[in-house]
């Protein structure tokens, strides 16, 4: 049998039956992993806390047709603390989510893995970040990361930097108009790439944070401030940017919104 030995996040869990359960796992080299965790549930299994959901540890798998064995593991990062906060949970299984959706099997992707790894370490210890920094940046990163990076540098119509707040963003060309273009446009009253219209207004603030977010090292993704009126521009703006790249949403998200008491109103 094949044997592979990784490192591997989990991702997703699907019980089945008293003791079993059935794994999805991001892994750096080899993508997103179907794992079969036979027995995990047991208490008497040394694999069981290695095989709950949000956990990253080192992995000895066998392969059989269909799927992967788990032969050894080795926890070595639960994110513990966000077990104790139902709106962390719900927030880490979204971000699992929005992975496993990006993700590829057998196909390797470190970055991703790093972000999802940075963002439940922020999750799981910083508690200066606010769960909607945590989770604009996230959405708007892992778009980025995805293949979804827009044209950030200047206008993408006129190629100048901005003058003043009044900038929109268009969604689906992955560009913004300054607020000399946006006039034109609105005057003609077309939108000139006839693709579906999805546009957000933000402002300078805003595309600064944009501009950080999609550039600074993973390890430093999350390390800028906004004012709060600011964050919710991005807030809205970073959700509405991964939705509609990946052209989906998720019960997830619909859930950690549902349960969310003091957090922003995405609607
Ligand atoms: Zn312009």
């Amino acid at each position: 049998m094949e044997e592979l030995k990784t490192m591997a996040l989990v991702i997703n869990e699907k019980q089945i039956g008293e003791a079993d359960k059935l794994l999805t796992m991001l892994t750096p080299e080899h993508g997103r992993l179907v794992v079969s965790g036979k027995g995990v549930q047991s208490l008497r299994s040394r694999h069981m806390a290695s095989c709950q959901l949000f956990c990253y540890s080192n992995f000895v798998f066998r392969k059989s047709k269909k799927y992967y064995y788990i032969s050894d593991s080795d926890t070595e990062e639960c994110f513990f603390n966000i077990r104790f906060d139902i709106e962390k949970v719900a927030l880490a299984t979204y971000m699992c989510d929005v992975a496993c959706d990006l993700a590829l099997e057998d196909v390797g992707d470190p970055e991703l893995l790093r972000l999802m790894l940075n963002s439940l370490y922020a999750l799981s210890t910083k508690k200066n970040l606010s769960l909607d920094h945590i989770k604009a940046a996230f959405e708007f990163r892992a778009a980025v990361q995805g293949g979804f990076m827009p044209i950030l540098d200047s206008c993408g119509v006129c190629g100048k930097e901005p003058i003043d707040d009044n900038i929109v963003f268009d969604v689906m060309n992955g560009m913004f108009r300054c607020s000399e273009c946006t006039r034109l446009v609105s005057k003609e009253g077309i939108d000139p790439s006839g693709t579906a219209e999805i546009y957000h207004k933000i402002n300078r603030t805003v595309l600064t944070a944009l501009r950080f977010i999609a550039t600074a090292p993973i390890t430093k993704f999350l390390s800028f401030s906004i004012p709060a009126e600011d964050m919710e521009l991005l807030a809205r703006f970073a959700e509405s940017y991964l939705l509609s790249h990946l052209e989906h949403s998720f019960s997830s998200l619909k859930y950690f919104k549902d349960i969310r008491i003091n957090g922003i109103d995405y609607e």
